[in-house]
């Protein structure tokens, strides 16, 4: 299966990073860290279209 790369924001540091979707998951809320600042992220991703998954993204502590 191929990961889709969705670019995000960082609610931290403003920086975009590409986080990788596995749409093979479905809908699915995730921790990553930030690929620019290492700050842990949720990541909430909708898969209403398998092509384009939304992803929404924010810190981890709040
Ligand atoms: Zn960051």
């Amino acid at each position: 299966m191929e990961l889709i790369a969705v670019s995000v924001q960082c609610p931290h540091c403003w920086e975009h990073f590409d986080a990788l979707v596995d749409p093979s998951q479905g809908d699915q809320e995730y921790v990553e860290d930030c690929h620019v600042c290492c700050q842990p992220l949720l990541l909430t991703v909708a898969l209403e279209d398998p092509e384009s998954p939304q992803v929404t993204v924010r810190a981890e502590n709040e």
